[in-house]
């Protein structure tokens, strides 16, 4: 693995018992580091058209804004509910234990649009496909996935059903 994944940490039993979290923040103090995992999600789609990246609250913005810049692109926000001003569109989306709701401006991702859809750890893939669903009841289309870290023993990427590729720089 690249050597800005020594920078990932392992916090156990955090926010809950059980639960080994992937704490991305000394990889993004560290410049180097930060520049190396943002080029490593950056490397997939160099090729590709793309007309914004949509990040998920709260890391996937940190990620999916240096990577918009990186992709020299537009930023859109998928945000938790009640935080976005304007006119929203929102989705309630099953996690293991109860629901949650994610929401978009209306006015943010034109139809027919090439999204890229960005988030730093794929767990369970629950909010990544809400992300992708609220992108694509706008009309634009998803033309992939990036996170900068995959925990593959969760079964997210066996279980995925969407067309366009998931990319992630680092797997667990
Ligand atoms: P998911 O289960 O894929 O819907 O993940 C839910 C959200 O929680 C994602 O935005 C992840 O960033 C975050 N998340 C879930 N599990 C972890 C973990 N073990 N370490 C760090 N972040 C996590």
């Amino acid at each position: 693995m690249p050597a800005w994944t020594d920078l990932i940490r392992d916090v156990p039993d955090f926010p809950q018992p059980g639960i080994l979290f992937k704490d991305i923040t000394p990889v993004l103090a560290d410049a180097a580091a930060f520049a190396a995992a943002v080029e490593a999600m950056a490397m997939p789609w160099r090729d590709e058209a793309i007309d914004a990246v949509v990040g998920v609250e709260a890391r996937g913005f940190i990620l999916g804004a240096a990577l918009a810049r990186e992709l020299e692109v537009g930023f859109v926000p998928v945000r938790k509910p009640g935080k976005l001003p304007a006119h929203t569109l929102s989705l309630d989306y099953g996690l293991e234990y109860g629901r949650d709701r994610l929401e978009i401006h209306v006015d943010a991702v034109p139809a027919g649009a090439r999204v890229l859809v960005v988030d730093d750890v794929l767990a369970t893939g629950g909010t990544l496909k809400a992300a992708i669903e609220l992108v694509e009841r706008q009309g634009a289309i998803v033309i992939g996935t990036g996170v900068l870290v995959e925990l593959g023993f969760l079964g997210a990427r066996a279980a995925w059903r969407h067309a366009a590729p998931l990319h992630a720089s680092a797997r667990y």
